[in-house]
């Protein structure tokens, strides 16, 4: 038995998230970025997926005890410092997510609102983007939603800059959410060789503009996932949001780049998570 005084503490993140059988996204892609960016990390896995790079061929959800059981054993043992929330297949894990977040007053919650995978296919049910809406967004420390969903989730049309910003502000004061990062990708750059992300933060009213290069590759499996675990990582070490998006930019820079050079399968390859091992 360990005594917990004498010891140092990680910084732990408790990725709540489906499994990718080929390893680039979802739960794998969680372990992976928490592992190379210094964390712990933990999980609750809520859909199996068989997939590989080239797409989806099905999913099944796990139980609701299943999920229950996994968020009791590790709430029990070892409090999260931060959740990552991605795939949610049912809205009854939506309603089991949240209630565990309410009943241990979770803090620092990164929720990546997925519903499409990089290939296109579906990773939840048509009805569980609204659910999320009610009870998992005003839960969330920052949602991190790509331009298509960011499109659902705020039914804005998005085509420029203004209606980005109106999504974004639906996003956090309709829905509640305590800040959104806007995954903008490269499409509605100024400068096409940049990939802007926006961070809008409710409390401050301010947002942020994070420019990164743009690096043009098949290797995107998976990046969603990444940017969000790695969003927690700088949650679960006590950074303030702003700085904690700034390092998982950086991060996802970098295994974007340096996963561009490898080959990793016939469709959409996974990034490189462990870029600094690598020789
Ligand atoms: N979660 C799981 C289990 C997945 O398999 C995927 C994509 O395949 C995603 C989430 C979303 O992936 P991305 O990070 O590419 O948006």
């Amino acid at each position: 038995m360990n005594t917990q005084n004498a010891k140092k503490k990680y910084a732990t993140v408790l990725s709540i998230a489906g499994s990718d059988s080929i390893g680039g996204a979802g739960i794998q892609a969680d372990i992976k970025t928490c592992t190379a960016m210094g964390a712990y990390a933990m999980t609750a896995i809520t859909a199996i997926t068989a997939q590989n790079t080239m797409g989806v061929r099905s999913y099944e959800a796990v139980s609701n005890d299943m999920l229950q059981g996994q968020l009791n054993a590790v709430i029990e043992d070892i409090r999260p410092d931060a959740v990552k929330i991605g795939m949610l297949p049912t809205i009854d894990a939506v309603k089991i997510v949240a209630k565990f977040l309410e009943a241990n007053k979770i803090e620092n919650v990164v929720l990546d609102p997925v519903c499409v995978a990089t290939s296109g296919d579906a990773l939840t049910a048509e009805s569980v983007p609204a659910s999320m809406i009610k009870y998992l967004f005003s839960l969330a420390t920052v949602v991190t939603p790509n331009l298509c969903e960011a499109q659902l989730l705020s039914g804005v049309q998005i085509t420029d800059r203004l209606s980005f910003e109106e999504a974004a502000n639906r996003i956090i004061n309709e829905h509640g959410a305590g800040a959104v990062l806007m995954k903008g990708g490269h499409s509605l750059s100024s400068a096409p060789n940049k990939a802007e992300d926006i961070l809008f933060i409710r409390k401050s009213k301010a947002h942020h503009m994070y420019a990164s290069q743009y690096f043009s590759t098949e290797n995107t499996h998976g990046t969603g996932c990444t940017l969000s675990s790695a969003i927690a990582v700088g949650l679960a070490k006590g950074k303030s949001l702003v700085d904690a998006v700034a390092d998982a930019k950086e991060y996802i820079s970098q295994a974007i780049q340096v996963g561009a050079e490898y080959w990793c399968g016939h469709g959409h390859g996974a990034l490189c998570h462990n870029f600094t091992m690598l020789k």
